[in-house]
């Protein structure tokens, strides 16, 4: 059922923040963008954004429309590229700040695509499986006149898997007369999608987290992980850590929290969240009432793997970790930066702790476009390789220039959209 509380996003202020948020982070790395600062409103200028209507028949008959969106925030090095958020909290901003975060993830690990993001205003919880599947060929179709394999790829994000990607595609497919694979990532491996997508984006956080420990002196072996968030990308981490022997201390998702100082048994809660559909109740931990008590756990990383702005200048002080590694987009905010930088927790961003996924996703459409596809254990390494060269590079401009993590991912991804502007010219 649609939801009645639902207010139009220009009416909602509670996402309006995000946008800012990354206007914040624009305006940190540019003194160091040189010359090219001359070009640096490009990235606080979206190229285009759709907003889209979206009617569908519910199952009783009555019809229901949902507002979605698609932004594409820069193309200047390639097609845009992101994922698809259903969620009754999107907004237009929301989706602005999540298609700029693309841009520059994807050039900080050097992926030749631009940013962009899409989402509907829905919570998917509230309709039948038919009805998804009518909302998702609706949205497909509304923006249809946008993407395409070399225009802009979709992809999975909040509460959108293999399945809607596999209905975009037959969708964008079926107005095309032709199967085209390509246009959207995070596909069924049936229908031309890659090994290794589903666990990318987790198995990025972990790689990432295992190269920012190794620089700090972090040994995996017994580390202590506070996850937030057990979904695609914090489920699919927490399963890595504990492999690597890490305790995972404490979980934190939208149900409830749970802490177990000695390790939680990570297949048993996933076992149990699969049944419950929330770490709420789960007979192996203790719960946690307060969830705003779960930012204090001891640990040696955080895992923020939800939804934007979960750190802020509140509960930044509180965080007891060495680490932040940042699963999820946007989790922190500037103010909580700057709480985080001054109390020595270093903060590996999103742009490159969260890339994993992304890059499969860059795997899956070059497989698509030459019919041709990889092995796991190549893609495994091809990722691993990517990543950590990647944060190298990061971590070296940050020790050189003495800035935090995050503002040197942003002078390394800044520095490579703006040079493509300056080289592409003004058109016409
Ligand atoms: N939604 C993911 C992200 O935020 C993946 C995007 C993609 O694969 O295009 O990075």
């Amino acid at each position: 059922m649609p939801d009645p509380d639902a207010l139009p996003s220009y009416l909602d202020p509670r996402h309006l923040g995000s946008w800012g948020v990354y206007l914040q982070q624009v305006e940190r790395v540019t003194p160091y963008l040189g010359g090219l600062s001359r070009w640096a409103e490009t990235l606080r200028r979206p190229k285009r954004a759709l907003i889209v209507d979206v009617p569908i028949a519910l199952d009783d008959g009555t019809i229901a429309h949902f507002e979605g969106y698609r932004v594409q925030h820069n193309t200047s090095r390639g097609p845009g590229k992101g994922g698809v958020r259903f969620h009754r909290d999107v907004t237009l901003s929301e989706v602005m700040a999540l298609a700029a975060w693309m841009s520059v993830k994807n050039a900080a690990v050097k992926l030749p695509f631009g940013g962009a993001k899409g989402g509907v205003r829905v919570d998917p919880r509230g309709l039948s499986r038919a009805e998804l599947e009518r909302l998702t060929r609706r949205y497909a179709s509304e923006i249809a006149i946008l993407i395409g394999p070399t225009k802009d790829i979709p992809a999975p994000d909040v509460n959108t898997d293999e399945q809607v990607m596999a209905w975009m595609m037959d969708t964008y497919s079926m107005h095309e007369g032709a199967t085209v694979t390509g246009v959207v990532t995070g596909k069924p491996i049936p229908v031309g999608g890659s090994l290794g997508r589903r666990d990318a984006t987790g198995r990025g956080v972990f790689v990432v987290a295992a190269a920012a420990a190794a620089r700090i002196g972090i040994a995996l072996p017994g580390a202590a992980i506070a996850i937030q968030g057990f979904g695609n990308v914090g489920g699919g981490a927490a399963r890595l850590f504990a492999a690597a022997g890490c305790r995972v201390v404490a979980v934190q998702d939208h149900g409830g929290t749970v802490h177990r100082e000695a390790g939680i048994d990570v297949a048993a809660l996933a076992a149990h969240v699969a049944a419950a559909g929330s770490v709420r109740g789960f007979p192996g931990a203790t719960a946690i009432d307060d969830p705003a008590r779960f930012w204090s756990v001891p640990c040696d990383i955080l895992v923020p793997a939800a939804l934007e702005r979960q750190i802020g200048a509140a509960n930044a002080g509180a965080i007891r970790a060495r680490m932040i590694v940042e699963g999820a987009n946007g989790p922190t905010t500037p103010e909580a930066d700057d709480i985080l930088r001054d109390r020595d927790v270093l903060v590996v961003p999103d742009v490159i702790a969260n890339a994993g996924g992304v890059t499969v996703s860059y795997f899956e459409w070059v497989q698509d476009f030459s019919s041709f596809f990889w092995t796991e254990d190549e893609i495994n390494a091809r990722l691993a390789r990517i990543l950590t060269d990647a944060f190298d590079a990061i971590w070296q401009v940050a020790t050189e220039r003495r800035i935090t993590l995050r503002t040197a991912a942003f002078v390394v991804a800044c520095t490579r959209i703006l040079q493509a502007r300056e080289l592409r010219g003004l058109y016409p």
